[in-house]
């Protein structure tokens, strides 16, 4: 199936099925507007099959006899025909997306590693012996804990849907995957390449349709028995009030406001480098963009131009044509961020790049926001405190260490923070200090290295995913005690 071919089908136990009530929902590409395809219309009745398929799969003696290193094997197989159709898969994330191609093939290439990674995990997950007494043999046994639901964000499609669906499938779980509605093309193209595996019909699942009907179906469905969510505050609260309903344990990754915090004793090219590219990644649209600059007030001035000129020389169009920054998702997030860029001018920032559309010759419709750097905010205004969700730097300057930590935990959220220093003892100490899940030191996301744990302080959620720590979410622990 290639996009454009007209309505598309979901994947359920195995089959592609168009909607029960047969109605479809468009998908744009962001950079011109234009339908590239369109997706099944899920609702309730396909979350029920879908779920009634995972559970019938997950309790079938095929899936339970299923051995784990043959579980890593498949995962494996899953990784190599990801990368081998990288490119179709890159393609499409940036027609669906708008992101640049070379970004589209990191995220076609992260997907790879998330299955290979936890398909060497599928038989390494251990149990213990405890002592208790001479006459007891006492084990525990984690097992998995049954089916899966994975909500995923509009904003890295491929790479979310692996992460998530790849830890829980090698754990001996069976997933049900809702795409968000506006970007539901990689995660159809990932049911296709599980399709020629040999990975049991009715182990992946995914529903297409809108998070307040097929979404709301999902988190809702009492055979469900854990949620991954990523997206929003809202929803996420939402997402937990209906897990509470069931009594399901939920992992929340819900976006941030991370800081990078320049002191002046830091290289400081390669931080201006850093901090340009933490926060146009994706339009800026990413949960861990570095959305905020923290800079020692005796460089500002200088550090600031060197931001400047950086931003100013981006290029900007249509992501098949891999420039630096492309659109941003759809009319809706646009004018999100506008309403922000507003709030500023009342304010009277100061904007030193940027604030407004950028037209590309050739995608008039496409909503591009020219990099956007704003000086002179008051750290607790609507702007510094929330997540914008678009190319949009905040700046800020410290006098000292101690003024810098506090400013940089003073938000709602915790999820990233970039520290540049060449004083190791003082990197230490942020680091300590910090309150968020990664903190990066003179780097700035490690290059994505899916190893490391990842997950929120604060209101950027609970739980972690990605490494070996995710794979915690998809056990359950079972404790056997034999006596002799
Ligand atoms: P959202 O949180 O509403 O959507 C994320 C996912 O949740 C989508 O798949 C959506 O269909 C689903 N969903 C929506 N309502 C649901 C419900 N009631 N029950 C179950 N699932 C539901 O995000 P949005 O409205 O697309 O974007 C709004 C803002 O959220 C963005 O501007 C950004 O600030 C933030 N966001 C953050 C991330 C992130 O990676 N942290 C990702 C997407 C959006």
């Amino acid at each position: 199936m290639k996009a454009g071919e007209g309505m598309k089908r979901m994947y359920i136990g195995g089959e592609w099925r168009e909607s029960e009530t047969n109605e479809g929902l468009p998908i744009r590409n962001p950079a011109n507007q234009e339908v590239i395809a369109e997706v099944p219309r899920g609702r309730k009745e396909d979350v029920e099959q879908a779920v009634g398929m995972a559970r019938d799969t997950f309790e079938s003696e095929e899936w339970q006899a299923f051995p784990p290193d043959e579980r890593g094997r498949v995962l494996n197989e899953v990784a190599s025909k990801i990368r081998r159709d990288a490119e179709e898969i890159a393609k499409l994330e940036t027609m669906d997306t708008g992101k640049p191609i070379s970004q589209g093939r990191n995220d076609a290439e992260a997907a790879a590693r998330y299955f290979e990674y936890y398909a060497g995990m599928a038989d390494k997950i251990l149990g213990e012996t405890i002592p208790i007494q001479a006459n007891i043999l006492d084990y525990t046994v984690r097992e998995p804990v049954g089916v899966t639901a994975h909500i995923i964000p509009w904003n890295y499609p491929i790479q979310i849907t692996s992460r998530s669906t790849a830890a829980a499938i090698a754990t001996g779980n069976t997933v049900v995957v809702k795409p968000a509605e506006d970007t539901p093309l990689t995660g159809l193209k990932l049911a296709e390449l599980m399709e020629e595996t040999s990975l049991p019909k009715g182990v992946f699942n995914v529903v297409t349709g809108y998070g307040r009907e097929a979404g709301d179906a999902l988190v809702h469905h009492p055979d469900v028995n854990h949620i991954t969510f990523t997206g929003s505050v809202q929803t996420g609260m939402a997402v937990m009030e209906a897990a509470s309903k069931n009594v399901i344990p939920i992992t929340l990754e819900l976006g941030g406001k991370s800081p990078n915090i320049v002191f002046k004793d830091s290289i400081l090219d390669h931080a201006a480098d850093w901090v340009v590219k933490s926060v146009i990644q994706n339009a800026g649209q990413t949960c861990s963009a570095g959305s905020r600059l923290l800079v020692e007030e005796d460089v500002k001035e200088i550090f600031i131009d060197k931001v400047k000129s950086r931003m100013l020389s981006l290029k900007i169009g249509h992501g098949l044509e891999d420039p630096d920054l492309g659109p941003v998702l759809s009319r809706k997030q646009f004018e999100r961020i506008e309403t922000f860029l507003n709030v500023a001018r009342k304010e009277q920032a100061i904007f030193l790049t940027g604030g407004e559309r950028a037209l590309v010759e050739g995608c008039e419709a496409g909503y591009f926001l020219q990099p956007t750097m704003i000086d002179q905010l008051d750290p607790h205004s609507q702007v510094a405190q929330e997540e914008i969700f678009g190319p949009v730097l905040s700046v800020f300057s410290f006098q000292n260490e101690e003024e810098a930590i506090k400013l940089a935990n003073d938000t709602p959220y915790g999820l990233v923070t970039g520290v540049w220093t060449e004083n190791v003892g003082r990197a230490h100490r942020v680091a300590k200090k910090i309150r968020s899940g990664q903190v990066f030191i003179n780097n700035y996301g490690a290059g994505g290295g899916i190893q490391m744990p990842f997950g929120g302080y604060k209101k950027s959620g609970f739980g972690r995913e990605k490494g070996l720590e995710a794979l915690r979410n998809y056990t359950t622990l079972k404790n056997v005690a034999l006596k002799m």
